[in-house]
């Protein structure tokens, strides 16, 4: 049955990592928007340390890899109330789950020994290389970079784009294609490459809607790894993906509604406080209807995430569930804060508010981890799938 409330056991963490988060990760906000990168690393080194100290640091990872253990559900919920600042993702070390479990799943025991607990514990960053600047990346068997195995090597070229965070990464690994002769599923492969290789040229931090938020070109000039740096078996990049993609949605969307929480109480606060035309906007009724229109979205896709994340609790990949709140999710949360935004007026679109920030990032949901269109298609080709058979797809049976 479907538990939407915050179970009992996990109340006073999640309201220790909000307190944390409210207190201390959002006056450091104003300094993170700081060009000079030192005193950026420094306040985001203060916070890790500090989270550190009150025992909320990587709270989801394993505990075998030095993670704080909790089980899926309880962290959910703590998810949601970390999505409140992007800052806080990194200031609680919980960027690098991801990324952490497929090495501890896939890696080899010297690549494992190399970057599981130094990844866990902060001291180094990692970055994903799958996105391609000259072919649809949504449909990846098109990716054009290959590794060819030489000797004890692979050797590896191409280029890709949008590899977030190459810049301060100690690796990043690398979707290519090492096989011929098979299906375009079975043909690709993931390899941990150290950014220090030689040939691992970063060629430009690719502005997004006017920042440089460290989404970099990269180019692979016979780059030259051991052959050891393979992740799992040959040919099996995209499953890999997708054990990595599955949980690591439901934890995005926690975090999206914990942002749009935040914008709804700044919507809120902002509607029962500013008068126009003699009365707080809150009092007019469009802004009723952005408040009405912002809740129930906010309700809905709560409702839909916890649904995918139980199911995914209990063993179901949730393929549909998940595709249903990667889209609605992005949605919601560009909705929200664009209304939040509109509350304000000019100064919802200057930076003495998050809301401009919290927009462009909203924007981008709605392409990473798969634009919109992909799993549209995809959830709606597999639901039609129950209709082939003489079947049909029961809500209540979900
Ligand atoms: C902020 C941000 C961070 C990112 N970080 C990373 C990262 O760290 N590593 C990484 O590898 N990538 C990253 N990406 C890239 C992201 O994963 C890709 O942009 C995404 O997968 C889409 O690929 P594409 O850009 O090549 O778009 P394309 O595949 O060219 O698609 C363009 C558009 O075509 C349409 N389209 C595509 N397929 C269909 C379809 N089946 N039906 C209808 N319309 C369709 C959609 O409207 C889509 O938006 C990031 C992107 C952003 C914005």
């Amino acid at each position: 049955m479907l538990n939407l409330s915050i179970p009992e056991h996990i109340e006073p963490l999640r309201g220790k990592v909000l307190k944390f988060v409210e207190e201390k990760v959002y006056p450091q906000e104003k300094i993170m928007l700081e060009d000079d990168p030192v005193t950026r690393r420094k306040a985001m080194r203060g916070l890790m340390d500090e989270a550190k100290a009150q025992g909320l640091w990587a709270l989801g990872h394993p505990e075998e890899i030095g993670g704080g253990g909790l089980p899926f559900m309880d962290y959910v919920f703590v998810n949601e109330v970390v999505g409140r600042s992007p800052l806080a993702t990194v200031a609680l070390g919980t960027h690098s789950l991801q990324d952490s479990i497929m090495l501890h799943r896939y890696a080899s025991p010297e690549w494992r020994d190399k970057y599981l607990k130094p990844l866990v514990a902060g001291e180094v960053f990692p970055s994903f290389g799958m996105t391609e600047p000259d072919v649809a990346s949504s449909d990846p068997t098109q990716l054009q970079t290959r590794a060819e195995l030489v000797g004890d090597e692979w050797v590896i070229n191409g280029r890709k784009w949008f590899t977030s965070g190459a810049a301060t990464a100690a690796y990043t690994t690398v979707m290519c294609r090492t096989e011929t002769g098979c299906p375009d599923h079975a043909a690709f492969s993931q390899i941990v490459v150290p950014t220090d290789t030689k040939g691992y040229n970063i060629v430009r931090d690719v502005a997004v809607m006017g920042e440089y938020e460290g989404h970099y070109e990269v180019k692979y000039d016979n780059v030259r790894v051991p052959k050891a740096n393979l992740l799992g078996p040959r040919g099996q990049g995209f499953k890999i993906a997708q054990d990595r993609l599955g949980p690591g949605r439901i934890f995005h969307c926690m975090r999206w509604l914990g942002q749009a929480q935040r914008a709804f109480d700044l919507m809120c606060k902002r509607a029962n406080s500013r008068v126009a035309f003699g009365k707080t906007l809150g009092e007019h009724q469009q802004i009723q209807k952005f408040i009405f229109d912002s809740a129930a979205e906010i309700q809905a896709s709560r409702l839909l995430t916890l649904h995918a994340a139980q199911k995914i609790d209990q063993g179901d990949e949730a393929r549909v569930e998940i595709g249903l709140i990667k889209v609605y999710g992005a949605h919601m949360l560009h909705n929200v804060i664009d209304r939040a935004i509109q509350v304000h007026g000019a100064k919802g679109v200057t930076e003495d508010t998050p809301l401009e920030r919290m927009y462009r990032h909203a924007r981008f949901a709605r392409i990473y981890d798969g634009a919109d269109e992909v799993h549209v298609q995809r959830t709606a080709q597999r639901i039609l799938k129950f209709y082939g058979n003489g079947g049909s797809f029961d809500f209540g049976l979900r």
